[in-house]
This record gives structure tokens, sequence and C-alpha cells, in this order.
């Protein structure tokens, strides 16, 4: 194969560790959805996914996606893959899903847009199970729960739009070439289809946690009048003393309805 020399801007970190690829592999949910990949990169990941089942991949490297194309002819041809050249987040941007029907994103995804494109996931009605390689920080932010010191509103959001959140497998940085200057983590994030959570809500949340050392009550005064915030944190049986990750997801919503109602 063609030396190619991983780009930077692109996020590019090719995982090279055959044990943790097959690892992923064998945590997929046993769903009957098809597979969206983002950044096949070199294809290790991929030659695995489409041994399994079809496959969609989004890459948005030229280079990458002219070796790709060569490398996974048969494939192509037999429409067991599909390679997409481009990024992303534009086809979400367009308004547009993944995947005509159920899939299932399975990634090593590019760190520099990962939460971007987990929250992308989360809006997409036919996005069902989210099984991505991120930065390990990330990952316990996504998989945080309450009382937890990540708890933040990345933990909020995935609490209620999720049925299982897990971290599956912690990858170290020589697992990959090159090498990240982080640790990884491979999470799994099972979407409840029910729930959905709103703009406006992701802006509360921000107010909730702009300084998550300081009391929720505190950070609550500086958008909302005091005397509406006193009264909904003692109707919510809250603790005056309370900080942003002690207080549950379920509450949030409450308190979110309660101020803007
Ligand atoms: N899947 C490969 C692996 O596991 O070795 C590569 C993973 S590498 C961390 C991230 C991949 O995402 C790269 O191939 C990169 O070019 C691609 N990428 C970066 N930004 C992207 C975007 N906006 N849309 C689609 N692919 C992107």
């Amino acid at each position: 194969m063609l030396e190619i020399k991983a780009k930077k801007k692109f996020g590019q970190n090719f995982l090279k560790d055959e044990s943790v690829l097959i690892k992923i592999i064998e945590s997929m949910p046993k769903s009957k959805n098809h597979i969206v990949e983002i950044g096949p990169g070199l294809g290790d990941l991929t030659k695995k996914l489409v041994k399994y089942k079809d496959v969609t991949a989004y890459e948005v490297d030229r280079d990458l996606f002219a070796i790709l194309r060569v490398d996974f002819s048969k494939e192509i041809e037999s429409k067991r893959l599909d390679l997409v050249l481009t990024d992303v987040l534009k086809v979400w941007e367009d308004g547009d899903s993944l995947y005509e029907s159920k899939y299932d994103l399975v990634a090593n995804l590019p760190y520099y847009i990962a939460t971007n494109i987990i929250f992308k996931a989360f809006e997409d009605d036919n996005c069902e199970n989210i099984i991505v390689m991120v930065q390990k920080e990330v990952a316990d932010k996504f998989v945080a729960s309450c009382k937890d010191k990540e708890f933040s509103s990345l933990g909020v959001i995935s609490t209620l739009l999720c049925k299982e959140r897990e971290i599956l497998i912690e990858v170290p940085p020589t697992s990959f070439n090159p090498p990240p200057k982080v640790d990884s983590s491979v999470i799994l994030l099972r979407k409840d289809m029910n729930n959905s959570v709103s703009e406006e809500f992701k802006t509360f949340l921000k107010v909730v946690f702009t300084q998550p050392r300081k009391t929720l009550v505190k950070n609550l005064l500086a958008r909302y009048e005091k005397k509406i915030v006193v009264e909904v944190i003692k109707e919510l049986n809250i603790k005056d003393l309370a900080r942003p990750h002690e207080v549950e997801a379920s509450l949030y919503s409450q308190i979110f309805s309660k101020l803007t109602n």
C-alpha cells in the first residue's frame, strides 16, 4: 500500500491494534440495522465491518478516498460498501440523515469534531446505536452519572437520550499510528428513540454548568429572577447548596420546564 502521511487537520490517527478492532466488532449491538462509519481512513475498521454487514462510509480526505476506492473495489461493486466523499457534518447541516433507514454508527472518530458528531447522531432519527472511539475525557463525560465529578451538560443530555451508556474499551495512544497525545475510549450509547431535548434546554444547561464548582442556584441567578429560582428549587426539594453535578438529569428537565413556563 502507498505510504500515506496522516493529516492533523482531519484528526487522522489510524487504529492499528488488531485486538481493539476485534473488540469493537464483538461489542456491536446485535441489531438488524445498517452500519454507518465516519472516517474510514485507511480502512482497517471498514474491512472488519463489511464482513459483518453492509456499510455506508463517509470520508472527507480525497487522498484517502482514492486509496479506499481501489482497496475496496470489490465491496463497492457488490454494494457491500457505499463510500461517500464528503464532510459528514455537511450532510447533517443539509438536513439529511446519514442513511435512509435505521443505522448504527460505528467509528473511530476524528477527535476535533467528536462531540459535535455525537450530538448530530443524537438528533438523527435513523441512528439507534452509537459505538465510537473518542478522547477518554470526552467518553467519561458522555457516560457520567449524577454525583460523578465529570457529570456535565453532556452527561445530562446523554442520560435523557440514552437507555444504555457504557465505556467498552480503554485504548492507549500506542494503539494508533501516529499516536494521539491523549488516552482514548470506545463508548456505546444506545439511544432511547422516544426521547429528545430541545435547543432551548441545551442553552439552559450551558447556564447551569457555567461555573461547575459554584452552586446550582448561583449559576441560575446569572440568568433567571431570584424569586422564581428560589421558588423552583424549593418546590423540587433541591438543596440550596447543591452543585450542578449533584442534581439528577430528570430534575433538570423539571427545573427547565418550571423556569420557562
Ligand atoms: N477509521 C480509521 C481508523 O480507525 O484507523 C481512521 C480514523 S481517524 C481517527 C478519523 C478519520 O475521519 C480520518 O480518516 C479523517 O480523514 C476522517 N474525517 C475527519 N473529519 C471528517 C469529516 N468532517 N467528515 C468525514 N470524515 C472525516
